[in-house]
């Protein structure tokens, strides 16, 4: 099961930091180089090199999540799941 990850302050902030969170992991086992993921990353945070994606700019992901949804061979997976909870709401729950 991923980890989520809470980007609106509900969730303490030491657990980890946007900008700090591991890129996308890709399985070059399972890479197909079809370059879809690469087409659809809107940061620019993978490319294809000797036919297989590659994370180039891990620093540049923003975790979309779009290459994962459109590989059509499970080949990436995103460790964490982005969810956003702002603290307003977590204060009022508690
Ligand atoms: S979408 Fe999947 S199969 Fe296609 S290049 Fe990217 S990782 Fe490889």
């Amino acid at each position: 099961m991923r980890q989520a990850i809470c980007v609106g302050g509900a969730v303490d902030k030491r657990i980890i930091s946007e900008r700090a969170l591991p890129g996308p992991v890709i399985d070059g086992s399972r890479c197909s180089g079809c370059g879809l993921c690469v087409l659809v990353c809107p940061t620019h945070a993978l490319d294809m090199q000797d036919a297989l994606a590659v994370v180039t700019d891990p620093n540049a992901c923003n975790y979309t999540g779009y290459c994962e949804l459109i590989c059509p061979h499970q080949a990436i997976t995103l460790l964490y799941e982005i969810t956003h909870v702002s603290k307003e709401v977590k204060d009022d729950a508690d």
